[in-house]
């Protein structure tokens, strides 16, 4: 399972011999224990056969224009609407996440995103002119070019919307994919490949490699030509420094410990259930959820409390069918992860207002839990816990509240909540967040028009928007000409020539606006 690889089995003699090291990939379903069906580990060898049929296909894929692209992408989306249903249902079954979170997490914003990016390639990748007035009679251009092959990284918190909205923006650019999934979540990624495969994307121009961590190594060593990596910081430095050596760019979307500081002049209401919903969907694991609540002590108790009464109403069970407001954990590890914050924080005096334990039985599932009696020693409040815990710490005075926010090594989204826009903006702009959101929380990972990525350790790029796409794209910079003129600089030199460069710069620079 993506719990553990089968490595080794009884030979007839009764020794154990090893396993080559390719197993299975044997996960259970973390809502009910139940097994999934096992897939099969691709091998070095077929990493690197998926990126030469990629490579191949890439160029038919490139010279097929946006026009046909577009065609296809938007057959994938509609394909995606008319099955919703199928793949949340894989969603939930390899992630614990209710079914109405599949469709809202993963369903739904892939399906805008490819729209928006079928729609806008085109323009957004469309040839730009740089104007040179000290070279009036040259024109350049700068032309998007597709990279070639890129290779995808990607999680199990989101299964479905990463790494396929991150495949459909490199498709829209032109390029060929080769994902490797998360160990605990490629079922999900195979049945996008069949989305695409049915939408008439070539089938060699995406590939899927399941597999553990060296198969997301060997696909750093199968020659693609940038990659794009979803998942922790310690995995991201393994990543940037492949890419390093190999000189190729990478994207690098990382944890998260997300601050949501709520003002005196906050609305009650709309910041207690942002903040909650924030806490608890998808139980927590969100590199963008909120890790960490800095209340103004003026309204700490009545905020404490509402967040409290509405914690304690939310349902939490196997959302496979019936409304559930809180799934299971995915993986053994996040749970465990979970205890420990949780356990060490009130070893060190931090009060339990709601949940606290994991519930007993065959799922895997973490009561939503309150916790106040916090401060930034517990690891609770300064390593990403990544499961359904909400901390709350009063301040007293806004320097006090930025100063926690920021103190950090991560920089992924922030959220301040008041009634008063511009004072938010101005607390929003002072804490060094790749997305700060005013009075809401994560809902821009869903919209494709805006970049979603982090500062300090939560990661380097952008993925979605124009940049993203862009970021797929190397640049041809073509340089040409308006009228023909020799440049007076060529061979051989002039004394001449070497008193009026400064002189004309001088004069050329004064003119200009
Ligand atoms: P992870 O780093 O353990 O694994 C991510 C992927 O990397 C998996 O596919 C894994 O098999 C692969 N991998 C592991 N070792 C590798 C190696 N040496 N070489 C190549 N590939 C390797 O992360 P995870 O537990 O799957 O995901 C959770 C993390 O992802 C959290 O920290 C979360 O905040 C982060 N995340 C970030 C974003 C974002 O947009 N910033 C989004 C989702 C998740």
């Amino acid at each position: 399972m993506g719990e553990a690889p089968v490595e080794s089995r009884s030979a007839p003699n009764g020794h154990v011999r090893p396993e080559p090291k390719p197993a299975a990939i044997r996960n259970t379903e973390p809502a009910t224990g139940e097994p999934l069906p096992e897939v099969a580990v691709a091998s070095p060898e077929e990493v690197r056969a998926a990126v030469a049929r990629a490579r191949e296909a890439q160029k038919g894929w490139a010279a097929l224009g946006f026009t046909e692209r577009r065609r296809r992408l938007l057959a994938f989306e509609d394909l995606l609407l008319a099955r919703a249903e199928e793949v949340a249902d894989v969603v939930h079954r390899e992630n614990g996440k209710p079914k109405f979170e599949a469709i809202l997490h993963d369903v739904v914003p892939v399906s805008m995103l490819t729209s928006y990016y079928a729609r806008k390639a085109r323009s957004i990748l469309r040839d730009q002119r740089i104007g040179t007035p000290l070279f009036p009679h040259k024109r350049s251009y700068i032309r998007h070019e597709p990279r070639g092959v890129i290779g995808i990284i990607s999680p199990w918190n989101f299964p479905f919307s990463l790494p396929v909205g991150e495949i459909v923006t490199a498709l829209a650019a032109g390029n060929g994919v080769v994902v490797k999934p998360s160990e605990f979540t490629p079922l999900t990624v195979l049945k996008a490949k069949e989305l695409f495969d049915a939408a008439g994307v070539p089938k060699d121009l995406l590939g899927v490699v399941p597999g553990f961590g060296p198969t997301g190594a060997a696909l750093l060593d199968s020659g693609v030509d940038m990659v794009v990596f979803i998942g922790s910081v310690a995995t991201g430095r393994k990543i940037a420094a492949a890419c390093g050596e190999r000189l190729i760019p990478c994207t690098l979307e990382l944890g998260g410990k997300d601050p949501a500081v709520v003002c005196a002049d906050a609305d009650l209401d709309r910041a207690v259930r942002s903040v909650v919903f924030g806490a608890f969907a998808n139980s927590g694991q969100i590199c963008a959820s909120v890790e960490r609540v800095y209340v103004d002590k003026r309204i700490a108790e009545p905020f404490t409390q509402k967040v409290v009464e509405i914690t304690k109403s939310l349902r939490q069970g196997d959302g496979s069918a019936g409304e559930v407001d809180v799934g299971a954990m995915t993986t053994p590890a996040q749970l465990e992860i979970v205890k420990r914050h949780v356990d060490e924080a009130v070893a060190k005096g931090a009060k339990v207002l709601a949940g606290g334990h994991a519930v007993a039985g065959k799922g895997r599932f973490f009561e939503p839990t309150v916790l106040t009696g916090v401060d930034h020693q517990m690891a609770v409040m300064r390593d990403e816990t990544f499961g359904p815990i909400l901390p709350i710490v009063p301040f007293e005075g806004e320097d006090e509240a930025v100063r926690l926010a920021n103190d950090t090594p991560y920089g992924l989204n922030a959220y301040v909540f008041s009634k008063d826009r511009r004072h938010a903006e101005a607390i929003a702009n002072r804490i060094t967040a790749g997305t700060v959101m005013v009075n809401d929380v994560l809902y821009t990972h869903g919209v494709p028009e805006l970049p979603w990525g982090g500062v300090k350790t939560s990661g380097i790029g952008r993925t979605h928007g124009a940049q993203a796409l862009r970021d797929m794209c190397w640049i041809r910079h073509l340089n040409t000409e308006r009228v023909a003129m020799n440049a007076p600089w060529l061979y051989p030199y002039r004394k001449s020539v070497q008193s009026a460069l400064v002189k004309v710069v001088r004069t050329v620079l004064r003119l200009l606006p």
